[in-house]
């Protein structure tokens, strides 16, 4: 058996999304889990499309996500260069052997010319096929002219390691060009000679490429290539499943979730289950366990739903999982700027009671803030009178005041410990004969400013006794 090796192939054209991201993450997965090599080359030949950086911020957003690349584009590895545009002259030799074996020819026709081929083939409502007009005695190709593949078309039937056994007619395969005249070759060419000699024994690529796969077969045939394990994963779906997932379905940038807090492993995992499962209920998977758990036979066929808000659950579950040291390291620039004068224990305190419900990072300054400055009277007040609140809304102020002013007298007396906290408050709530809805909300909005705090027992006792004291009796003067 040789080792397993496996690549991510990407053009410089763009941003990286999620449905991009799959393909490089489940090549990375086999190759990981086979411990073989999983290796970077850039696709770089289609320069009218080439968006300058794109080539930098795939690479960093590979980093960022722990998809490391054993060689490849940065690193290099003894198959180099792994950018195609570096390779031009062995595209040429390869194309070259095929002219000599009768398999290529050089394109003599004009755009006029294919014009006039195309409007023939029409008029006798025949398809249009290069391989019909093939030249008789083509020039000699001197590199100037489209280098093409003088196809032979057959049925095929082949295995991909997801889709399963799929066939197609003859019809499927035409001659097609390898190498334009501008000296580049096409995708179609390139990447076969290039998995062959890096020795890629799998091509992970998405579903767009299925139709050409035929192509791709009968040039392996002319090159007397194997051709490795295909595996083509189905289009990763916007979120009402009927349509490839495009920036308009919210497909950001995979950067963009590093700037707003999510962590890496969270992606990781909610690109893994994008149509993939173990075959258990199990959701929340570390990468590790990904890499021991994954298996192509379980891959599914038909496209992966994007869901965002799974997304985020699957964060806040990776957030809950963390341990606070850990957790701490990874928030240092999301803090609100207030937090800068605190110390590190008081920002850990307040870290750990908002864990639970911390979804990404960039909601840590309107999740804390208030523990680090005094929310705003305006704040407070809108909160104290909110139509919306169900419950304070059916109360008049002076009820209102009346229940705060009860559990300020009660907090006065409190050790601000958090089982004494627990006790007085939950105590007051019989003796007053009213509910938290009602009064640990008026507590709540006092010492917050906030519709939404961590639990309000933990709040007070990080926030301390004089904190909460004052903000309550501010509440009462409103
Ligand atoms: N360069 C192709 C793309 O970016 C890669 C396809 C492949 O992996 O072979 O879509």
């Amino acid at each position: 058996m040789k080792p397993v090796r496996t690549r991510f192939a990407p053009s410089p054209t763009g941003l990286l999304h999620v449905g991009g991201v799959r393909t490089a993450l489940f090549a990375w997965l086999i190759a990981r889990q086979a411990g073989g090599s999983f290796l970077l080359r850039l696709e770089d030949t289609d320069k009218n499309r080439e968006v300058s950086g794109s080539g930098d911020h795939i690479q960093e957003s590979l980093r960022w996500l722990g998809i490391n690349w054993d060689e490849g584009i940065s690193i290099g590895g003894k198959y180099g260069p792994y950018m195609q545009s570096e390779r031009l002259a062995i595209y040429k030799e390869w194309g070259q052997k095929l002219v000599d074996a009768g398999r290529a020819y050089a394109d003599p026709y004009t755009a006029e010319e294919v014009d006039a081929f195309r409007q023939e083939a029409k008029a006798a409502k025949q398809p249009f096929l290069y391989r019909n007009h093939r030249p008789e005695n083509p020039p000699a190709w001197d590199g100037s002219q489209p280098l093409r593949f003088r196809s032979d078309p057959k049925s095929y039937t082949w295995q991909d390691a997801v889709m399963g056994e799929l066939s197609t007619g003859p019809e499927a395969i035409d001659d097609f060009i390898l190498i334009k005249s501008d000296g580049y070759p096409t995708y179609n060419f390139c990447h076969i000679i290039d998995d062959f000699l890096m020795e890629c024994t799998h091509v992970t690529r998405s579903q767009e490429f299925l139709a050409s796969v035929p192509k791709f077969l009968n040039l392996y045939e002319a090159l007397d290539i194997t051709p490795p394990t295909l595996v083509t994963l189905p289009f990763v779906m916007g979120p009402d499943g009927k349509k490839k997932l495009s920036k308009r379905d919210g497909a950001k940038d995979v950067l963009d979730y590093a700037r707003e807090g999510y962590l890496p492993e969270a992606l990781v995992n909610f690109m893994a289950t994008l149509g993939w499962n173990d075959g258990t209920e199990q959701e929340v998977f570390s990468t590790d366990d990904l890499v021991a758990k994954f298996s192509l036979d379980r891959v599914q066929k038909s496209g992966a739903k994007f869901d965002e808000q799974r997304l985020l659950w699957l964060n806040g579950a990776h957030i809950r999982a963390l341990p606070l040291q850990d957790l701490y390291a990874r928030t240092d620039t999301f803090w609100p700027e207030s937090a800068g004068g605190y110390e590190e224990d008081f920002r850990k305190q307040v870290l750990s009671i908002v864990q639970e419900r911390l979804k990404y990072f960039a909601e840590l300054p309107s999740l804390t803030s208030f523990f680090f400055e005094e929310p705003t009277t305006e704040a407070v007040q809108t909160l104290l009178y909110d139509e919306s609140n169900k419950q304070l809304r059916k109360l008049s102020p002076e009820q209102k005041q009346t229940l705060l002013q009860a559990a300020y007298k009660e907090l006065e007396q409190s050790d601000f410990s958090f089982t004494d906290l627990e006790q007085r408050l939950n105590n007051l709530l019989v003796t007053l004969e009213t509910k938290p809805g009602i009064l640990f909300s008026l507590i709540r909005i006092a010492v917050s400013g906030a519709p939404f705090s961590p639990a309000l027992f933990d709040t007070l006792h990080v926030l301390g006794k004089d904190t909460s004291l004052e903000r309550m009796q501010r509440a009462l003067t409103l």
